[in-house]
């Protein structure tokens, strides 16, 4: 492998489609503002590009909810995303948009070369197209049943439920998104990438190249997708709205979106050189000297050389386009490098439930800003401690209130505050001298040093919670240090002692500016001030950083407690917004005299815990001679498998429920259906219109795990 001299580190484009809540920025812009902050910290050449994704079917589904054009939508949600972000100081180097003409020239240049190449197959094939409306049904155009997980509400492109990326023709039973109507089959002429025809380079690049240093979740995912064999991909749409496919017989026809969207991250990059190149001399962060003194060609470099490494920083929805079709297509022209990781993160929930603005279940950037201003900090600090990295994390209002008062307030706020209110009082602001350091004094700097490597190394292997927490560490270890010396009691009977130890005290306080930077910029940038020191002062392997003599500023709170009246009205206004929403969703129901059942009469926990609930798998699934409700089910419940009979026929074709996970009433006496034994009942959610809803486990569960 080549030594790497440079990182180019690109965030996932938000789709300007709406706002972004919490959950996207734990996902992906978080992680990435922290790896790519320490970067340039260490003097590291590192630049990091991002931009609205302005493109795609959603786009103008959502302004004809909203009532506006296309144009006026991308117009408002750009400009929303990138305050939001500069707000919450997510500093990219370059936040653009795939509207502008650059980014139109480069997607196009770049499917040109590879149409030249021959690297696409021309098909002519049916495609659903919506009679009434007179329009292709591409993506978001189009939803149906996922022929993997039977999800009911799979797009034309991608299930959101299993992450499969699929083909319109994929769905069972698709529907039209704009009329509602059953489509028509019609014959139209695409570009497609045949992927099949790089599963072997694919496979040394990916499946054996990265099979240690890539996170198990994204490795895996990409895996079984080359093991499954890949496919030809459509590259282009019947569309309106889009970059026009630049070739002579493509009349109404644009780029796949996610064709164009990757390709963003480079006309970001160009967009950024050319401006360098004309003279821009502000910059994100302005000592990044990776930026000076380049011309608008240099952008070539980040994208060509393979010294440059590049790193994608996206959630899990989006891990087959960034691992294996854009990857693919920079690869196919010969020029282009390829990502050297991909450290998706998984989902953030929300008070235990899947966030989502659709359902109103979500906190929204621009609603966290509203409720707590200048606390921007605290958001960066409880997202990266409750990183979704490995697995699906749960933000709470509790928890966020905790870990606030907790661990800001009272570990590093604390200690902060400590030391500088008692050099005031002692020394009139002064740093005192460092008389005569003892073993303890030694022990101090080797803890310090330790927690200061070990944030490095997290940092390196994209494992920012364990970061934090050891930032967290240098702070709990000057609290350790001060309860442990108490200079405000020695400050009576030996001076010498006293002055040693806040001599040490105000060197932590100092690295801490310094360590928590990437974390909380904005707290760093306080004490910087509070310290009257600066950030390019600061030296990376010395201890000593703040001399003696040297006079800090008024002592001021770095962090304020937060109440619970104030959390409680963030759960409050949740829970209004979201039944707001519900009743909304169900009107029409109601409208046709459907209503909810009468509550049953109320048991005890005993009642309750007879119950033996638990998850299994159906394994296989036949309908019932003579019975046109019921199914006859072999469910794998862990210990044993288990048949089970339920009237659920009218609603789940046999094939559908084979592989589902589902929840069981495992101890329910056995009876006869039919003539066969049923042993169990299955779980299921009764709409007010009598359809069904399986009641299962939100993600992979184990067969024979209690429910309770
Ligand atoms: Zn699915």
């Amino acid at each position: 492998m080549s030594e790497f001299k440079r990182t180019l580190v690109t965030a996932a484009l938000p789709y300007a489609n709406g706002p972004k809540h919490i959950g996207h920025i734990a996902g992906a812009y978080l992680p990435a503002d922290i790896y790519v902050r320490f970067l340039r910290n260490i003097g590291k050449e590192v630049i990091f590009v991002c931009g609205s994704d302005e493109h795609g079917t959603a786009i103008p589904i959502q302004a004809k909810k909203e009532g506006i054009t296309s144009q006026q939508m991308i117009d408002k949600y750009h400009a929303l995303l990138k305050s939001n972000f500069e707000q919450l100081g997510i500093a990219f180097d370059v936040y653009h948009r795939t509207s502008e003409k650059l980014h139109h020239e480069t997607a196009q240049a770049m499917f040109l070369e590879m149409y030249e190449k021959g690297l696409f197959t021309e098909e002519v094939s049916e495609q659903y197209y919506d009679e009434e409306n007179q329009t292709f049904l591409a993506d978001r155009y189009i939803k149906g049943t996922c022929p993997n997980c039977s999800y009911d509400n799979a797009f034309g492109d991608q299930c959101e439920k299993c992450g499969n990326s699929l083909n319109p023709t994929d769905l069972i039973n698709p529907v039209s998104t704009i009329s509602g109507n059953k489509p028509i089959l019609k014959a139209t002429k695409h570009w497609y990438l045949p992927l099949q025809n790089q599963e072997e380079w694919l496979k040394e690049w990916l499946v054996e190249g990265h099979k240690h240093d890539w996170k198990t979740n994204v490795y895996g995912q990409s895996k079984s997708w080359i093991d499954g064999g890949l496919s030809p991909r459509a590259m282009t749409r019947d569309l309106d709205w889009g970059i026009k496919v630049p070739l002579k017989d493509a009349e109404g026809k644009v780029l796949y979106v996610w064709f164009d969207a990757p390709i963003g991250y480079i006309s970001a990059t160009k967009a950024l050189f050319k401006e360098l190149g004309e003279g821009k001399t502000e910059f994100a962060y302005p000592q990044n000297t990776t930026l000076k003194n380049v011309k608008a060609d240099d952008w070539a470099t980040w994208w060509q050389d393979d010294t440059t490494r590049l790193l994608h920083f996206i959630g899990k929805d989006n891990i087959v386009f960034h691992c294996i079709i854009f990857p693919a297509m920079l690869h196919s022209t010969g020029q282009y490098i390829v990502p050297d990781n991909v450290p998706a993160n998984e989902f953030l929930n929300l008070e235990g439930d899947k966030m989502s603005t659709s359902r109103k279940w979500s906190v929204e950037m621009e609603d966290y800003f509203n409720a707590f201003p200048g606390k921007e900090d605290v958001l960066r600090y409880v997202l990266t401690a409750i990183a979704p990295e490995t697995k699906d994390a749960d933000f709470s209002w509790k928890d966020f209130q905790t870990r606030n008062n907790s661990e800001l307030v009272s570990i590093l706020g604390n200690f902060i505050n400590r030391v500088a209110v008692l050099t005031h009082k002692f020394y009139e602001g002064k740093v005192p001298a460092n008389v005569a350091p003892t073993e303890k004094e030694t022990d101090l700097i080797a803890e310090i040093k330790r927690c200061q490597t070990a944030i490095a190394e997290n940092i390196e292997h994209f494992k920012f919670r364990e970061a934090l927490f050891e930032m967290m560490n240098i702070a709990r270890a000057g609290n350790k240090y001060l309860a442990d010396n108490e200079p405000w009691k020695t400050v009576k009977t030996d001076q010498a002692r006293t002055d040693t130890v806040m001599f040490h005290g105000l060197q932590i306080a100092a690295h801490l500016a310094w360590w928590m930077e990437p974390f909380i910029p904005y707290t760093a940038q306080k004490l910087y001030g509070l310290l009257n020191f600066e950030k390019v002062n600061y030296q990376f392997d010395a201890f000593v950083q703040l001399q003696s003599g040297h006079e800090i500023s008024q002592p001021s709170l770095l962090f304020q407690n937060i109440e619970d009246d104030i959390i409680q009205l963030q759960l409050d206004n949740l829970k209004q917004k979201s039944e707001k929403k519900a009743i909304d969703n169900i009107a029409p129901a109601a409208n046709s005299e459907a209503s909810l059942e009468p509550l049953k009469p109320q048991i005890t926990f005993d009642d309750f815990s007879k119950m033996d609930l638990r998850v299994g798998t159906v394994l296989e699934a036949e309908k019932v001679e003579k019975a046109d409700k019921l199914l006859k089910l072999k469910v794998d419940l862990g210990f044993e498998q288990r048949t089970i009979v339920s009237g659920i026929a009218l609603d789940f074709t046999p094939e559908s429920m084979i592989g589902k996970q589902i929840t069981i009433l495992a101890n329910l006496a056995p009876r006869k259906i039919k003539g066969i034994e049923s042993n169990g009942m299955i779980l299921m959610g009764k709409n007010l219109d009598g359809s069904l809803k399986l009641i299962a486990p939100n993600e992979l569960a184990d067969n024979g795990a209690t429910v309770a």
